[in-house]
C-alpha cells in the first residue's frame, strides 16, 4: 500500500502491487515456452504457454507480448503497479510495448516465486509426455538437462511432435543474412576489419534502416548471426592431384584455365580456388569438380 499525493492536495490511498514477469523453456528445442505473471504478496499467478507452432507470420516476441498483455488484463495490472521483467530476448517486444504504454517497469533477475512457477509449469509438460521423473534439472544446469531431454525425444518418432517449430521462432533479422560467394572485388569485414578475398565465402547483411539501404559483409566466422539463407556454391575440385575447397562462380572476363591453360569463356561457371594465397580459376571439368547446380 502506498499513499499518493493527488494534484489538489488531497491524499489518496492506492494499493500498488509488484508483479514479476518471467519465462522458462526458451532454451530447449522441445515443449512450449512458458511465460508467467506473478505477484508475491498477495500471491497470485498467471501462466501462459507459447504454442509449439503458429500461422500468420507473427514473431516469437510478438506472440509472447500478446500472451503477457492478456495475462495483465486478467490480473488487472495498472500503470501504477511495479513490473519487474526478465531481460531475456523473448521479452524484447514486451519491453518496447511497456515503455510505449507508460508502464512502470524495469529489468530484474528472477530467482523467486516467479522463476519457480515458470520452471514448474515447463517441467510439468515434460513429465506429462512421459519423461523419466528421476531425471531432473539440478543447479540450473539447463544445458545438460535439455540435452538429455532432446536425446530422449529423438529416441522415439512419436515424440518428435513435442519439438518446437524453429522456423516460426527465427527472428526476421536472421533472414537478412545470406551466406554467399564473394565476387571479383575485395570487401572489408565489418567484424574483424580485415579483407574478404574475391571468390571466398562471405556473409552479407542487407536491410533498410531509417530509410537508407544498409549492406554489411562479414567473414562467415565473424558474422554476428548464423544466416538462414545459403547461396554459396561451395565445391571441391582437384588441382595438382589434391582435392581443394573452392567455390563455383560465373567467370566475368576471359580467363585462362589454371589446369589446361585454354580459355574459359566469359559468363560460364568456373571453379575458383586459392593455391598458396593465389586465386586459380579452372574449368569445372579440368578440376573434376563435384557440384550439382541447383535449379
Ligand atoms: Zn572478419
Ligand atoms: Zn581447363
Amino acid at each position: 500500500m502506498r499513499i499518493l499525493e493527488v494534484s489538489n492536495g488531497k491524499k489518496a490511498v492506492i494499493t500498488l502491487r509488484t508483479w514479476f514477469i518471467e519465462d522458462a523453456g526458451g532454451g530447449c528445442r522441445a515443449f512450449s515456452e512458458v511465460v508467467v505473471l506473478v505477484s508475491e504478496s498477495p500471491v497470485e499467478s498467471y501462466t501462459a504457454r507459447v504454442p509449439l507452432t503458429w500461422d500468420g507470420g507473427e514473431s516469437l516476441e510478438e506472440v509472447v507480448c500478446r500472451a503477457v498483455i492478456e495475462m495483465m488484463e486478467k490480473a488487472g495490472v495498472s500503470r501504477n503497479d511495479q513490473l519487474l521483467v526478465c531481460s531475456g530476448n523473448i521479452f524484447h517486444g514486451l519491453h518496447a510495448w511497456l515503455t510505449e504504454n507508460n508502464y512502470n517497469w524495469e529489468y530484474a533477475r528472477m530467482d523467486g516465486l516467479a522463476h519457480d512457477i515458470a520452471e514448474d509449469a515447463f517441467y510439468s509438460q515434460i513429465l506429462k509426455a512421459g519423461f523419466p521423473p528421476h531425471i531432473k534439472l539440478t543447479e540450473r544446469n539447463y544445458r545438460d538437462f535439455y540435452r538429455v531431454l532432446e536425446k530422449w525425444i529423438m529416441e522415439d518418432e512419436s515424440r518428435l511432435s513435442y519439438l518446437k517449430d524453429r522456423l516460426v521462432r527465427q527472428k526476421p533479422v536472421e533472414t537478412r543474412y545470406v551466406l554467399k560467394g564473394n565476387g571479383a572485388r575485395k570487401l572489408r569485414c565489418c567484424g574483424c576489419k580485415k579483407n574478404i578475398l574475391p571468390y571466398t565465402p562471405v556473409v552479407e547483411f542487407k536491410a533498410r534502416q531509417d530509410g537508407k539501404r544498409v549492406r554489411k559483409c562479414y567473414h562467415p566466422d565473424c558474422s554476428p548471426v548464423t544466416p538462414l539463407k545459403n547461396k554459396l556454391k561451395a565445391a571441391t575440385g582437384k588441382v595438382n592431384g589434391t582435392a581443394r575447397e573452392g567455390l563455383m562462380a560465373i567467370c566475368r572476363k576471359e580467363t585462362s584455365c589454371g589446369i589446361c591453360n585454354l580459355n574459359i569463356a566469359p559468363d560460364n561457371q568456373a571453379f575458383h580456388v586459392y593455391l598458396d594465397g593465389k586465386l586459380v580459376v579452372c574449368h569445372p571439368g579440368c578440376a573434376s569438380v563435384e557440384y550439382k547446380q541447383e535449379t
